[in-house]
């Protein structure tokens, strides 16, 4: 495996939604790929037909699409490999485990469902682990061969002998030894004649080349049942990496409950794809330093796969909320243009036409002050519309009685000047102060909430110069009508 590029696959079984489990799986496959110059591949493992959800395939690439997750090969583009769902791909799985039987190392198991139960019940009583108890494998050739020319229904059961050590070497966890005698005769064919998930994942990474398996701790205990068949079938096993637990801040394993789960829900909210994706990344690794703000560039730079922790990653939505602003800050207002617009067309501005160099101004101005692009709308609604009320505490404590005549005096040194640039309203506001003999700040705060009716945004001169001369010079004359009215 020494120089060979790597080949590593995200593998969900499609729910109907991306969870951010699943995204982060796929974004350390993604980066780990990258990083070696290697191939990302998607195989979607659908073999379990109970769980077929319309559209679920869709939904998943549509996501993984969204956060920047293109792989190589998967459905839908063509690959040495293809077809990369396991559903397309039932008729190669029998065959193997046809040849695990001839090697002895799997066999047929005719067993009623009721009889498993009972089995099942008994174990339990006695407090043992359950576990099927290879009744078949005392069935002789002649009865098997009797049983399937009857049509009797089968399964097909990997053969574990007990009292082995099964070694699992995992890049994160270090050597894991497990005991066979915990092993189950996992069943690898079902009655319907689809492989489990055991048997297709096998089958498909050796198939497919996979290098790297990286996937999340609960598959772990899965592991020596894959490297039993790795063996048996006398395949190279790959490099696993088995990557840690999510979990809420009371550190209890990230469910549904707590929260959203799924990127659609995260992308609805209106997180930007690479704060997300530079949170997730987070989830379990760091670059060995303090740093937390990466780019998706620096992410493939600085990636790997010795750097992840064994322990559970907290998921901490407040992380989230700071790298989404530290990300806004990062764009420059034109890269903030478009998703500005989008959220103007989802918003009580849908039919205005705001000009882009109006809106590229707003950016400017408040691109420090929000953690959402739609605080853009929601934090200055001024910038769209003249106020309708005035903050009633701000008017009680900046609004005096010598107010009005001030704010005339200011208005007539507006009307004066001759474009609407922030020197100009600068220096208008400083000629009124020093002329009636007050400190600036006298004037700055009535004219902002004249203005803005609010008592906070961006700076003086910039809201004024966004709004421009004739729009301030009418909501200065409004706010002396309608405030003490
Ligand atoms: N189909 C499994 C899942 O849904 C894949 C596990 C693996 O990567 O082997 O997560």
């Amino acid at each position: 495996m020494i120089n060979e590029k790597p080949r590593v696959r995200f593998a969900p079984s499609p729910t109907g939604y991306l969870h951010v489990g699943g995204l982060r799986t796929a974004l350390y496959n993604f980066l780990y790929a990258k990083h070696y110059g290697g191939k990302f591949i998607l195989r979607i493992e659908d073999t379990d037909r109970n769980r077929y959800v319309e559209g679920a395939v869709e939904n998943l690439i549509d996501s993984l699409k969204w956060c920047g997750l293109d792989f190589d090969e998967g459905p839908g583009k063509d690959g040495e490999y293809a077809p990369y769902m396991q559903s397309e791909r039932l008729n190669i799985y029998l065959k193997y485990a046809e040849e695990l039987i001839s090697k002895g190392k799997a066999y047929y198991a005719f067993d009623t469902p009721d009889r498993l139960a009972k089995l099942k019940e008994e174990q339990t009583a006695r407090k043992e682990q359950s576990k099927y108890d290879k009744l078949a494998l005392t069935l002789s050739q002649e009865e098997i061969k009797n049983k399937l020319d009857a049509g009797e229904p089968f399964v097909i059961r990997l053969n574990v002998t007990p009292g082995q050590r099964v070694i699992v070497d995992d890049v994160i966890r270090g050597r894991v030894e497990f005991n066979t005698d915990i092993v189950d005769d996992q069943i690898l064919i079902k009655s319907d004649g689809y492989p489990t998930y055991h048997m297709a994942n096998v089958v498909d990474d050796h198939l497919m080349k996979i290098t790297h398996v990286i996937r999340g701790e609960e598959w772990l205990s899965s592991t020596p049942k894959h490297v039993l068949l790795y063996e048996f079938l006398g395949w190279e096993i790959p490099v696993f990496a088995h990557l840690p637990l999510l979990l809420n801040p009371d550190k209890s394993k990230l469910s549904k409950r707590q929260g959203d789960v799924a990127v659609e829900d995260y992308r609805a909210k209106g997180y930007l794809k690479e704060a997300l994706v530079n949170f997730v990344a987070l989830l379990g690794w760091n670059a060995g330093d303090d740093k937390e703000f990466y780019n998706f560039e620096e992410l493939i730079n600085n990636f790997s796969l010795e750097r992840v922790n064994k322990s559970g990653a907290v998921f901490n939505v407040e992380k989230l909320d700071w790298l989404n602003g530290e990300h806004i800050r990062s764009k420059t207002a034109l890269e903030i243009l478009p998703l500005f617009k989008e959220e103007l067309d989802n918003s009580i501005y849908k039919d205005h036409n705001f000009s882009d160099e109006h809106l590229l101004k707003i950016i400017d101005a408040m691109k420090e002050r929000i953690i959402f692009i739609r605080e853009l709308i929601e934090k200055s609604p001024y910038f769209f519309e003249a106020p309708n009320l005035y903050e009633e505490k701000a008017v009680q404590k900046r609004w005096k009685p010598e107010t009005p005549d001030e704010l005339k005096k200011l208005l007539s040194e507006f009307e004066k000047i001759d474009s609407s640039s922030k020197e100009d309203f600068e220096n208008a506001l400083h000629k009124s102060a020093e002329e009636l003999g007050i400190g600036n700040g006298k004037l700055i705060h009535p004219v902002r909430l004249a203005v803005s009716g609010s008592s906070t945004g961006p700076g003086i001169f910039d809201l004024l110069h966004i709004l421009g001369k004739e729009e301030v010079i009418l909501r200065i004359k409004t706010a002396l009508e309608k405030i003490n009215n």
